[in-house]
């Protein structure tokens, strides 16, 4: 095998063990919604959408799409703040 093909086998491996395989660290998005963009980020542990739901409630359809694309490679987005009073 050469070695672009055994190239091509290994990150095709790592994408589809990537709940393993990598870490994510930041990115910003823009989520085509079905009434107006948005702009998602990630950096370390910490999400940020600038829709209304997500500054009312810390997580929002946008958030988890993003979630649900990158798995375990990101923190989960919505961990209650301990003895906040959340309703
Ligand atoms: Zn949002």
């Amino acid at each position: 095998m050469d070695s672009a093909a055994s190239r091509i086998i290994k990150a095709r491996q790592y994408a589809a063990e990537k709940d393993q395989r990598i870490r994510v660290y930041s990115f910003e998005v823009e989520i085509h919604g079905d009434n107006a963009n948005h702009f998602v980020s990630y950096n370390r542990g910490k999400w940020n959408c600038d829709c209304e739901e997500f500054i009312r409630r810390g997580i929002c359809a946008h958030v988890m799409a993003m979630e649900e694309i990158l798995g375990d490679s990101v923190e989960p987005a919505f961990l209650p703040e301990p003895g906040s009073a959340a309703a």
